[in-house]
């Protein structure tokens, strides 16, 4: 019954936040119906998982609302070869939305104890593509890029230079860039021959980007 009952909340959020608000790609769609956000919120706000809203995840941190989740996703037009950067692990349930639909994902966030639970939590469901790294993600993940998607799920003041420099040629980056209250969603994408255009896709309020190429 309970499991129904999850079910059910799923679908609504779909149906109600992610679909009428222009998310159509069904690989995403799909994706998120799979997926139970309930297991990345915390116990208490067990019954809040399905909201249309970001929900505190402790640390000052918070998992994100779930139609800006889909909409970043969306963005970068996986079609499940690619190999992903995520800066900002957070509780996991992006990283488990993109382990659903690319190749690899290489997620980087800074406070360990949200690394360790968010990890725990997917090995539980068994996600095998998921590399993880505590360290200062506005630096990216130097090692194993370049990256045909980098998703940063904190806000900058700028996009990092050193992240523009990971993205692959025809590749794609996501970040919400601007003032400490309040961004703008930039798509970036790295044109063949490496020139680079960015996008502004909307508004937005994410928790800062903090390390070297954030915030302080
Ligand atoms: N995608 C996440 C989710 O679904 O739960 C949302 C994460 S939350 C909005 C942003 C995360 O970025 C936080 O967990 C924060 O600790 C992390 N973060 C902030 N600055 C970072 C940095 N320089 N490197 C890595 N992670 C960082």
């Amino acid at each position: 019954m309970k499991n129904d009952n999850r079910k059910n909340e799923i679908v609504r959020m779909v149906e109600t936040q992610i679909i009428p608000r222009g998310v159509s790609d069904q690989r995403v769609i799909e994706a998120m119906l799979r997926i139970p956000r309930h297991l990345f919120v915390p116990q208490e706000l067990v019954s809040e998982a399905y909201s249309d809203h970001p929900l505190p995840i402790g640390q000052n941190q918070t998992i994100s609302q779930p139609y800006i989740v889909a909409l970043m996703t969306q963005l970068l037009n996986l079609k499940g070869a690619e190999r992903v950067l995520e800066v900002g692990t957070g509780s996991g349930y992006q990283t488990a939305l993109l382990a659903e639909l690319a190749r690899e994902v290489y997620t980087v966030e800074r406070i360990d104890e949200l690394s360790r639970r968010a990890k725990a939590i997917l090995d539980s469901m068994q996600y095998k593509n998921v590399h993880y790294n505590i360290s200062d993600g506005s630096y990216g993940w130097s090692e194993f890029a370049p990256y045909d998607a980098i998703i940063v799920t904190a806000a900058g003041t700028d996009v990092p230079e050193e992240l523009m420099q990971q993205i692959a040629e025809n590749g794609k980056m996501v970040m919400p860039i601007g003032e400490r209250f309040g961004q703008v969603m930039i798509l970036v994408e790295k044109m063949p021959g490496g020139n680079i255009v960015k996008k502004e896709i909307c508004g937005c309020v994410f928790v800062p980007l903090v390390g070297r190429y954030g915030w302080e």
